[in-house]
């Protein structure tokens, strides 16, 4: 189906919104850009000593021996993680000071190539490459609640400038949103493209591929506009955040006894009421005023991970991070040893354009 979505809205009765009640647009806009921001960027005060954050992000390196994840995309771990080169011919991975650049090497290679594909299908430049996971996964002290067992990857949506970026432009060039910032979940028309339609799309087709998060106002544009073949639409699921950067979340692998996977996502596209519930006021509703102070969430600890993590912990690592780089030793860039070591680069007008740093906004699904 199509338009499904219209038809979703007239179906949804009560539930549907007339935007106008939101009031103001700029209200809206702030609900939009801001709530709806990404997956990484929140700061949460530094996790307990002892935490299962403190622990894991403690962690340099990865363990030694084959590739496992333990557990689910959100409560897990990992071993044998391999890391994706700071450079290739197609990515540059990003923010290369959270040391969260290792995955699975079912993921680091899918990484590697799609972003081949991406240029030599659609002509997309290359990929910038976010978070994937801590060397031996787990919780991380800010931004995601999932990424913990080296199956989930965020990918930008600003394509790979023609320059290598240095270290410090890595950690500090801003995320740019798609969304309109003066209207309610709407994707803006002066930065989206189709090619970025393509870039979804081309990610989803990958077998290995269980579903790909982006902000409900992408996934709109998605169903309205996509004209191909709509298989994979469904792989896209709205989500909070993730407007200037998409999530792609693989399978368990083959063999892989102690991943837990997830269910597959519905038969249809997506572009059904679950899709339309995003536009209506409950998903950004304040949470109720209470007269008693909110209790603070109890840290999660190593043990109220899978029992397997608590041997990740202490199990000894490879020697360094070349030595787990995917590719072998000669992909891992000097970038990753010495911030220095970085060649100077033409800050000219090649930068892609900078739009506002995203809030953090935990993840449903
Ligand atoms: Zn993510």
């Amino acid at each position: 189906m199509a338009f499904g979505l219209t038809q979703a809205f007239r179906t949804f009765g009560k539930l549907t919104l007339d935007f106008r009640t939101f009031g103001k647009l700029t209200l809206a806009g702030t609900i939009g850009a801001s709530l709806v921001a990404g997956d990484v960027g929140a700061q949460q005060k530094t996790p307990s000593p002892g935490s299962a954050k403190a622990i894991f992000g403690a962690e340099k390196l990865p363990t030694q021996g084959p590739a496992q994840p333990i557990g689910f995309y959100a409560k897990g771990c990992m071993t044998g993680a391999e890391a994706l080169p700071a450079d290739g011919p197609t990515w540059q991975a990003m923010r290369l000071s959270r040391n969260r650049r290792w995955g699975n090497p079912v993921m680091i290679s899918l990484l590697e190539k799609f972003s081949q594909d991406a240029r030599a299908r659609i002509g997309w430049p290359g990929i910038l490459v976010g978070d994937i996971a801590q060397p031996r996964g787990g919780p991380m002290f800010n931004g995601h609640a999932s990424h913990q067992i080296g199956l989930d990857a965020d990918v930008w949506f600003t394509p790979m400038p023609s320059q290598r970026l240095s270290y410090e432009q890595r950690e500090d060039l801003p995320f740019t949103t798609m969304l309109q910032k003066d209207k309610f979940l709407t994707v803006d028309p002066k930065v989206w493209s189709e090619q970025r339609a393509e870039l979804l799309m081309l990610a989803a087709s990958y077998p290995q591929v269980e579903r790909i998060f982006v902000n409900p106002a992408i996934k709109k544009k998605m169903c309205d506009t996509w004209t191909g073949d709509r298989t994979n639409l469904a792989k896209l699921r709205p989500e909070y955040g993730h407007d200037s950067h998409f999530h792609i979340r693989i399978k368990c692998p083959p063999g892989a006894k102690g991943c837990t996977g997830q269910a597959p996502v519905a038969a249809g596209d997506g572009c059904d009421k679950s899709l339309a519930w995003w536009f209506t006021k409950e998903p950004w509703a304040a949470p109720k005023p209470s007269t008693k102070p909110p209790k603070p969430p109890r840290e999660v600890m190593v043990s109220d991970l899978p029992k397997a993590c608590s041997a990740v912990v202490d199990a000894p690592s490879i020697a360094s991070t070349e030595a787990g780089t995917y590719g072998g030793p000669s992909a891992a860039s000097a970038l990753t040893a010495a911030p220095a070591a970085a060649p100077p680069v033409d800050t000219g007008s090649a930068l892609p354009s900078v739009g506002p740093v995203p809030n953090d906004k935990p993840m449903v699904q």
